[in-house]
């Protein structure tokens, strides 16, 4: 009896110390035998409700063919029947064990009698596992003979059973949690794997970007630098690293710097970025826009981290351009001095030369005209000579007078009322001693112009200086023609001779100042490159303007003056 009652108690012990890390099959099968075993039973099931539906399962068998579980199912599925139609059901009502003194005696065991009699099963005892008053399964001990279950027999399957549900219980926790902390696991491994990429990312950005990266930590020592960085500094990341941060900035902007992460420290508002100066390895100086930030722990400030862009090409451009303007403006005040120098000279020396030229030339045409005595042909054209010397000079002392003039803008324009027809036949009439010398026809069809608002000593004089150069540059034999008419811009006045013509690249540069297609043509064609750049002005104080063209052969010339305008914009066609 002693002996009984120990093994039973064992068999207690035995269940309640299962490994709950072993395989769950595993522990309801160790459940089952050491219960049938204690129990000197043939064999057993176990049946658990298992799945969120709930579902009662048989999920363990002992001493019972290997197959049974699945026979029991067929069998189930066969009859139509859930496995609580069977004497276990009145367990799951009751929640107390149920006895079966002769399986075919019971009929709640009709759908499974014939798996009982293959599997040797004659009595049965079927007993709650419970959680509480809730039945989470059962615990089925069967005997191949008759057999009448005593009262202790009974206790020990029902604490069996209780210690069984336990054991499941905890099994059963024991796995949830086991697949919790695998499931941990997982979002651990994947939360370091997108850590690590997320690195490598920073990493890559850090390396690869094209501004200088820098971290330091909370006293100015260099930590990190990027690419950029390096090749800003011009130095080796190991000559870098470790490094305090005044060894690369001038004085003021290192003081700079620590005002601004002393800013940042306190929290205050910055205007960023910074301009800051940075000493190369090289001792070059180069300069970059910075911009810093905290880097943190949780609260506690670790280090800056900062960014700076480099600007130099930019700042170097600027003190260039400035350095230039400066230049500039020297040339401009130096040139301004030049030009008002060069004016007065001409100024004077066109007056001290003017004044004895035009006595020179009074003197000659009194001689000329025998007013002081009667000439031999000798003096005659010696005196000649000496008149048209003195006409060339006084009209290039004239043209340097405008010249002059117009650059202190006192040309000194006498506007009237004037007739183009008049001024063209006066040039014509003044120059024919020229143009009869080289025997070239000068042929006028100009048509009655209105009379415009002008200078007329100033108009002559451009279209005499055009006649002038058409004589000069055309050879002896040629022709000129002087045509004209009127349209919207105003009067044209077109001036052609079959001259030596103009190079195309040439035509706009004959009009500036001293400019002188050929300058060996100074010499034997006289001018001073003046005569033009004079017309030019001229007209344009008219409102006019002067174009030259050429075809190669022969130049036209031509001019065109605005009309008279009323204030209500209709053009006034004075009497002539
Ligand atoms: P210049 O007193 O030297 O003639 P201008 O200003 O009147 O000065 O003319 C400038 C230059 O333009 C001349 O030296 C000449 O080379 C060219 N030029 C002017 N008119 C003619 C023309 N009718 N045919 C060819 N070349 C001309």
């Amino acid at each position: 009896m002693v002996k009984k009652e120990y093994s039973k108690l064992k068999a207690l012990s035995d269940i309640a110390s299962i490994d709950i890390d072993l395989p769950f099959e595993t522990i309801l099968q160790n459940i089952l035998r050491i219960t049938c075993v204690g129990m000197n039973a043939n064999s057993g099931t176990m049946m658990l409700f298992e799945g969120d539906e709930k579902v009662l399962k048989m999920v363990a068998s002992y001493g019972l063919p290997y197959n049974y579980i699945e026979l029991v199912n067929e069998a189930r599925e066969k009859a139509g029947v859930t496995l609580t139609s069977s004497p276990s059901g009145v367990v799951l009502e009751t929640g107390k064990y149920y006895l079966v003194p002769n399986v075919y005696e019971e009929p709640r065991a009709r759908p499974w009698m014939h798996l009982a009699k293959i599997s040797g099963i004659l009595s049965q005892i079927f007993t709650p596992m419970k959680r509480g008053s809730e039945v989470i399964g059962l615990l089925n001990i069967y005997m191949a003979v008759p057999y009448q279950f005593t009262e202790e027999e009974i206790d020990f399957v029902m604490i069996a059973a209780s210690q069984a549900s336990s054991v499941v219980q905890n099994a059963r926790l024991c796995s949830h949690l086991r697949d919790k902390i695998l499931d941990l696991t997982d979002y651990k491994e994947n939360l370091e794997l997108n850590l690590k990429r997320s690195e490598t990312r920073y990493k890559e950005i850090f390396e690869n970007a094209h501004d200088s990266m820098y971290t330091y930590d909370i006293n100015g020592y260099f930590l990190d630098v990027n690419k950029t960085g390096l090749e800003a500094f011009g130095c080796s990341r190991e000559e870098l690293i470790g490094t305090h941060v005044s060894k690369w900035l001038t004085p003021e902007s290192f003081k700079l710097f620590l005002d601004l992460v002393s800013k940042i420290y306190k929290g205050e508002k910055l205007q960023q970025p910074v301009m800051i100066e940075v000493i190369c390895k090289n001792g070059e100086h180069r300069w970059g826009e910075i911009r810093i930030s905290l880097i943190k722990e949780g609260d506690k400030v670790i280090g800056t981290h900062g960014i700076t862009r480099d600007v130099t090409d930019k700042i170097r451009l600027e003190q260039q351009l400035i350095e230039y303007h400066k230049k500039l403006e020297k040339s401009y005040e130096e040139l301004k001095e030049t030009d008002r120098i060069k004016t007065e000279f001409i100024s004077i020396i066109t007056h001290e030369l003017l004044t004895p030229l035009t006595s020179i030339k009074g003197f000659t045409e009194l001689l000329f005209d025998g007013t002081s005595g009667q000439i031999n042909e000798e003096q005659r054209k010696s005196l000649e000579i000496i008149k048209r010397n003195s006409d060339r000079l006084i009209r290039l002392i004239r043209e340097l007078l405008d010249v002059s003039n117009l650059d202190k803008n006192k040309l000194g324009l006498q506007f009237e009322l004037v007739s183009m027809n008049d001024i063209i036949s006066r040039a014509i009439m003044d120059i024919h001693p020229q143009s009869k010398t080289k025997e070239i026809s000068i042929i006028q069809n100009i048509p009655q112009f209105p009379h415009i608002w002008g200078d007329k000593e100033k108009l002559m004089q451009v279209i005499t200086n055009l006649l002038a150069n058409a004589i000069k540059f055309t050879l002896p034999g040629g022709m000129i023609k002087i045509t004209g008419y009127e349209d919207v811009n105003g009067l044209n006045i077109c001036v052609t001779d079959t001259g030596i013509g103009i190079p195309p690249d040439k035509v706009d540069r004959i009009f500036d100042r001293f400019y002188q297609i050929d300058s060996s043509n100074n010499r034997r064609y006289g001018g001073m490159g003046l005569g033009l750049s004079i017309c030019k002005s001229v007209l344009e104080k008219h409102y006019g303007s002067i174009r030259a063209r050429s075809s190669g052969k022969g130049s036209t010339f031509h001019i065109i003056l605005p009309k008279l305008v009323s204030q209500s914009g209709r053009i006034l066609t004075t009497d002539r």
